[in-house]
């Protein structure tokens, strides 16, 4: 039954695929049939997969001890060209039989967990637990899964198809491993491109940009009674705060702002020499994140005046406040539509495999590929989970944890194209 249902909607599937006048997905191709099977009857080395790797601490920036046990794994699948790229990303081809359009299909190797934190993974009945299981081991589980399952059943792709394990993708890594082989290493090489993030079957089509400020207002401080008279950087800090606190952005695009760290002061009784926030803003779209952020900037400004002009006399004027802003991270935007062919082609082969996906905004590895143009989707990887960026970080395969791997296999070979 499923197989008659899988049989018609990938005849769909294929009218329906944007390539499909150069590379038709033949409704019945055995070899496509059979790499879903083997997922499904695999399954438990998919979720050996993802044990394992979770187990392999993968603190930002210090990711090479996973990345190392990632290629050995994408090598034994007998993919070629298995190499660490000079920012730390694995990389695996499977070499296409045709011109077709090249895929790549990626998790992340990065947790947002410190060094030292405990990775045991802990069952209770069904459900794993564990820093990284489902952000995104599950991710990292199910590219193996699906370059195996290509293997094993000799699918023939028109296009090579890259499997990915990147560098970078939580927050301080700034999406470096991405921007490296979009914007260096492979620029121009790459027509599709799927991440595989966390559990679920939700599809995110656009990109949430962000911008992100490490902001200082410094001066020479001294005592609060005896210096009493220059410009005070945590005073300059409080107006910049009360006027962002009053920005007002669009409901839709969904544009946002926040000041989520405040930093400065040594006592009660001295006017500090510095005053600092970590300031965030994100949009999906590129012209609101632009205005909200000239918002912000000028409003810096605008405080470090206030406060210096506040204060007159030989002293205040020796005393000036300097303002310093520091990127912590920008994550670009971009305009890609629910009908461009790469979610359309990912909504039907979720109708394929029998179930019904979503659309919505998030902000991933994906961003990179979307700000620069080129289709791009992030997809969860099935199963369920919750509890991401926390200790208590928990994922459940359930009786249908293979239909993410089987997605993402099917989305593979409808965007390569097979014979
Ligand atoms: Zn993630």
């Amino acid at each position: 039954m499923l197989r008659y249902r899988l049989v018609a909607a990938l005849a769909l599937l294929c009218a329906a695929a944007p390539l499909a006048a150069q590379s038709p997905l033949p409704a019945t191709n055995p070899a496509v049939r059979s790499a879903l099977d083997i997922i499904k009857a695999d399954n438990a080395w998919t979720m050996q997969q993802e044990v394992e790797l979770t187990r392999i601490p993968s603190p930002p920036f210090k990711e090479s001890s996973r990345a190392a046990e990632y290629k050995k794994r994408l090598e034994a699948l007998g993919l070629a060209n298995v190499r660490i790229d000079s920012v730390g990303d694995v990389i695996a081809e499977r070499p296409g039989v045709g011109k077709g359009p090249t895929v790549m299909i990626a998790g992340h190797l990065d947790t947002v967990f410190p060094a030292g934190t405990d990775v045991t993974v802990k069952q209770q009945g069904d459900t794993l637990h564990a820093p990284g299981i489902g952000d995104d081991d599950r991710g990292l589980a199910v590219v193996l899964a699906v370059a195996r399952a290509l293997q094993k059943a000799a699918v023939k792709t028109n296009g090579t198809v890259y499997f990915v394990g990147d560098v970078g993708e939580e927050g301080a890594g700034n999406l470096r491993g991405m921007r490296y082989i979009f914007e260096k290493s492979m620029k121009g090489k790459i027509d599709y491109f799927i991440s595989v993030d966390d559990a679920g079957l939700g599809i995110a089509s656009r990109a949430v940009g962000s911008h992100r400020y490490h902001v200082t207002y410094k001066g020479p401080g001294g005592h609060s009674y005896g210096a009493f008279g220059i410009p005070n950087p945590i005073h300059a800090l409080g107006r910049a705060i009360a006027a962002i606190a009053d920005i007002q952005v669009p409901a839709k695009p969904k544009t946002t702002f926040n000041v989520g760290v405040i930093q400065g002061g040594t006592s009660v009784n001295s006017i500090s020499a510095s005053g600092s926030m970590d300031v965030d803003m994100r949009s999906e779209d590129v012209k609101s994140l632009d205005e909200v952020d000239a918002k912000i900037q000028r409003i810096l400004r605008q405080a470090l005046d206030a406060e210096n002009d506040r204060w007159t006399g030989p002293r205040a004027a020796k005393a000036k406040l300097s303002l310093v802003i520091d990127t912590i991270g920008i994550r670009p935007t971009g305009g890609q539509s629910d009908a461009a062919p790469i979610v359309q082609t990912a909504l039907n082969a979720a109708k394929a495999l029998g179930f019904t996906s979503s659309t919505g905004a998030s902000s991933t590895d994906a961003n990179i590929p979307i700000s620069l143009g080129i289709p791009a989707i992030r997809i969860g990887g099935g199963g369920a989970g919750g509890n991401a960026h926390a200790l208590g970080e928990w994922y459940a395969d359930g009786s249908t944890g293979y239909l993410g791997p089987q997605w993402a296999a099917l989305i593979v070979a409808a965007l390569a194209g097979v014979r």
